[in-house]
């Protein structure tokens, strides 16, 4: 077989790049993502990319913010689109850099869809979503065989900050594995919510604060439990909440407290092994 090596497609002037800058450690990025640091004039990003990752920055590149900081309200999200195709406009390279995937719960459908109104070209660079390489960073994976075959992804509230209008009595019903962004302010209701639809109040609960960064957190807990116990712990945003039996696997999968604390894994954390046929 013939080896071929990665070129990174041409950033040109004038073009916005939207990149996903992953859950927090740079080790994660995308190499198109990369490209993009490497070579921006200019990098428009949000709260959640981490300073790992703008670290990686050409130092002529001019960062500008455009989030939330210090309880201020977010910039628009009008204007924050209307920035992008002004720096295009004046010839820039436009780095529009975002927390985990632009596609997931990252408004980057919107901030595309603004560019293409604008005539703006622009590339979408996934990214490592939170919702899957953070758990991953605490040991869990979102799908396992002897769990689950489905997996549903849901925002804790919406663009109002209410609490999302999704139906969660259905999703209480729905598939085992849920994996909730944007959960701690309501998570006393959604809880609330999810066991009147008839999930127990012992299904096991992960949540995971700043993932793939240095200060990750994570805390085991179950749904009758998660509110206080969150709240007892301290767990700061961003965290990332699932539900679900595949949180138990953290004390078989939790590798990275192996590796950095000596955690001593389980090779059987579902108690599985009795029930395994042996033919
Ligand atoms: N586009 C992002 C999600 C943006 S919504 C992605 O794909 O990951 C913001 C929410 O994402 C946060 O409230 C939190 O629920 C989650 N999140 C993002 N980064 C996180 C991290 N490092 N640790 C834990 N949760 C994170």
């Amino acid at each position: 077989m013939e080896r071929t090596s990665y070129s990174p497609p041409a950033f040109e002037p004038g073009h916005v790049w939207l990149c996903g800058a992953g859950p927090g450690d740079p080790g994660l990025l995308t190499l198109h993502a990369l490209h993009a640091l490497q070579n921006a004039d200019a990098v428009v990003y949000d709260a959640l990319v981490s300073d790992g990752v703008l670290g990686l920055a050409r130092p002529e590149a001019e960062l500008e913010y455009a989030g939330k900081r210090g309880g201020k309200p977010s910039p628009k999200q009008a204007d924050i689109s209307l920035r992008l195709v002004r720096l295009a406009r004046e010839g820039k390279r436009v780095l529009r850099l975002k927390g985990g995937d632009p596609f997931v719960f990252g408004r980057g459908g919107e901030e595309a869809l603004a560019l293409v109104a604008a005539g703006v070209p622009f590339r979408i660079v996934p990214g490592v979503t939170a919702g899957i390489g953070g758990l991953a960073y605490a040991g869990i994976p979102v799908t396992h065989r002897d769990t689950n075959h489905a997996v549903t992804f849901v925002t804790g509230h919406d663009a109002t900050g209410e609490v999302t209008g999704v139906d969660w009595a259905a999703l209480a019903a729905g598939p085992s594995v849920l994996v909730i962004y944007m959960a701690m302010k309501h998570l006393e209701t959604i809880a609330g919510r999810l066991m009147d639809g008839g999930r127990a109040g012992d299904t096991p609960v992960a949540i995971v604060s700043n993932a793939a960064l240095p200060d990750q957190r994570v805390l085991e807990t179950t749904l009758a439990a998660a509110h206080a116990d969150a709240a007892s712990a301290g767990m700061a945003p961003p965290c990332v909440v699932v539900v679900g039996p595949v949180a138990r696997l953290r004390a078989g999968l939790d590798w990275l407290g192996a590796l950095t604390e000596g955690r001593v894994l389980e090779p059987d954390p579902l108690g599985r092994g009795r029930e395994r046929r042996t033919g």
